[in-house]
């Protein structure tokens, strides 16, 4: 079996790399990766609501970009975090790896049936 392909607008082969899972205990609830995912995968939820162990990492130590600023109006909200609603809506673009400031995500391929 092979891995599922897409094909760029010249034709080129590519590897979409679908959302995998999303590492709770990283993420500090910004709403990048909502703002950038264009097939409503993901949902902020109240962190509460998870059954998570939050006693080992602050959330709040650092920004992540080095300033304390409340970059782009982004919330940075550690209160609320952000879960994988839908991932079969996913079309493994990487956007949300690559826009998320704490290295949540992890990916995979997925084979052609
Ligand atoms: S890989 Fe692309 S489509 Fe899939 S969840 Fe991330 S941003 Fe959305
Ligand atoms: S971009 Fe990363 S840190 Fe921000 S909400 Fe998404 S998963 Fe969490």
């Amino acid at each position: 079996m092979t891995a599922i392909v897409g094909l760029t607008l010249d034709g080129t082969e590519w590897t979409p790399q679908f959302v995998e899972a999303l590492d709770a205990q990283k993420c500090i609830g910004c709403g990048r990766c909502f703002r950038v995912c264009a097939r409503n995968v993901f949902e902020l939820v109240d962190r509460e609501s998870l059954d998570l162990n939050d006693e080992e990492e602050d959330l709040d130590d650092d920004d992540p970009f080095g300033d304390d600023d409340d970059d782009d109006g982004f919330s940075d909200d550690t209160s609320m975090v952000m879960t994988v609603k839908n991932n079969g809506d996913c079309i493994g673009c990487e956007a949300c790896s690559k826009i998320c400031p704490k290295g949540c995500f992890t990916h995979m391929t997925k084979q052609a049936a």
